[in-house]
């Protein structure tokens, strides 16, 4: 069977088409700049050259009009007709405590993703949005719903309530979520198979960096903490994004600068992590790699506190799990940065960790960065989340 993979943002639509038997992309692509001038659809079919077209897009049902009409075309489509897709998967970003698992996207389903908005105002709606235009262009074809939560709803209560009044978590349902879910659990599971060990047997971190970065703590199959809480701003120092701080600062910075807190949340999540840090050189750790390389001290500090937070929440999921057993890195850093591993890595000679650094300088592949006497097994496991969703997808329809 064929799936389609979306995964719908504000303005932007990724998607992928998996064929679920051989678990190959068939083609992928990007729809950018949905409802804003000089929007644009990239395509590609696997093994085929990709193109660009700019084309208008006033809003998502286009988009993904533009997206079935690229699959299916003659010359460069890898399908025939729609009726060759056999179900659609979407990626959903907060499912609050409502959703603990992908479900199929009925009209009563889609009413509580609705009810989750306030939680997530700015993925929410743009996933719904997805989501119906979707089912305007293939009314008959299943949609799944694959939550960024879900995977953290196993989470024990003290790992999941602030310390705030108790009526808030009743009354606004104000508690950590996590995010990357569909990620950690996919990486975890991919980590025990490799090892030929049991899932439910294993204690794992998963660290998640990416431009959005998370670490989660997966014990005996289950999550049981992760870093990012009620939204995807706290934990670790991200691209753009602050991570934890002192909540104090918010009031801080609003009297100091003369900003209201919608001033303020835009700069903790826009301009501040490793961009910020960097006093913007660069949210990207190509750039920051190689301003190390040269001896820029903004780049020296910046790489060093995110790696000195990274280790840090490893440290804490050791005592939250009394143990670990594998360590994993995945996303566009995790998987690209050997330099930041082996700075996490120099914080773990505690938990025995010692790294091969031929192997940690490999790239694109599954592989244990640790040498064979490592007390504790590190990992590199490039994420799929498409693949993930479209494995969901499959066993909901099935
Ligand atoms: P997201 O899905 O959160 O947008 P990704 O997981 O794709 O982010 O990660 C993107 C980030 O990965 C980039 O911003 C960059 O910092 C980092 N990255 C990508 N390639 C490399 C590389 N070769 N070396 C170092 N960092 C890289």
């Amino acid at each position: 069977m064929n799936i389609l993979v979306i995964n719908c943002g504000s303005s932007s639509l990724k998607f992928q088409l998996i064929n679920s038997e051989t678990e190959q992309c068939i083609a992928k692509g990007l729809c950018e700049r949905i409802g804003i001038e000089g929007s644009m659809i990239t395509y590609a079919p696997e093994g085929g050259e990709k193109e660009k077209t700019v084309t208008p897009m006033p809003d998502h049902t286009e988009a993904i009009r533009l997206v079935l009409e690229a699959l299916t075309n003659p010359k460069t489509g890898v399908v025939k007709s729609l009726d060759e897709i056999g179900a659609v998967g979407h990626r959903m970003v907060h499912g609050g405590e409502k959703f603990a698992g992908s479900t199929i996207l009925t009209e009563e389903v889609m009413a509580t993703v609705e009810e989750c908005n306030d939680l997530a105002p700015l993925h929410n709606p743009a996933n719904i949005i997805g989501v119906n235009a979707c089912k305007k262009l293939m009314p008959n074809t299943p949609m799944v719903g694959v939550f960024d939560t879900a995977f953290h709803q196993t989470m024990p209560e003290e790992a999941y309530m602030y310390g705030l009044p108790y009526e808030y978590y009743e009354k606004y349902k104000i508690r950590r979520y996590g995010f990357h879910g569909t990620s950690h659990s996919y990486v975890s599971k991919k980590a025990a198979e490799i090892l030929g060990k049991n899932y439910e047997d294993l204690k794992i971190i998963v660290c998640h960096l990416g431009n959005g970065a998370s670490i989660s703590a997966v014990k005996n199959g289950k999550c049981v903490d992760t870093s990012m809480g009620l939204t995807p701003l706290e934990g670790l120092i991200m691209g753009t994004r602050s991570g934890d701080i002192d909540p104090a600062i918010i009031e801080f910075i609003a009297h100091k600068e003369n900003k209201s807190i919608d001033e303020v949340m835009s700069v903790l999540n826009k301009k501040s992590g490793v961009l910020g840090l960097s006093n913007n050189l660069s949210s990207d750790f190509r750039d920051l790699e190689a301003g190390m390389n040269e001896g820029n001290e903004h780049a020296i500090r910046t790489m060093k506190t995110y790696c000195y937070r990274v280790a840090k929440y490893i440290g804490s999921y050791v005592a939250a799990m009394n143990g670990v057993d594998v360590i994993c890195f995945t996303a566009g850093v995790g998987e690209n940065a050997p330099v930041v591993r082996s700075m996490v890595a120099e914080y773990l000679g505690y938990l025995g960790v010692a790294i091969d650094d031929e192997a940690n300088h490999k790239r694109g592949e599954d592989i244990a960065i640790s040498t064979p006497d490592s007390k504790t097994t590190v990992m590199v496991i490039p994420t799929n989340e498409e693949l993930a969703i479209a494995r969901e997808t499959v066993r909901l329809v099935k």
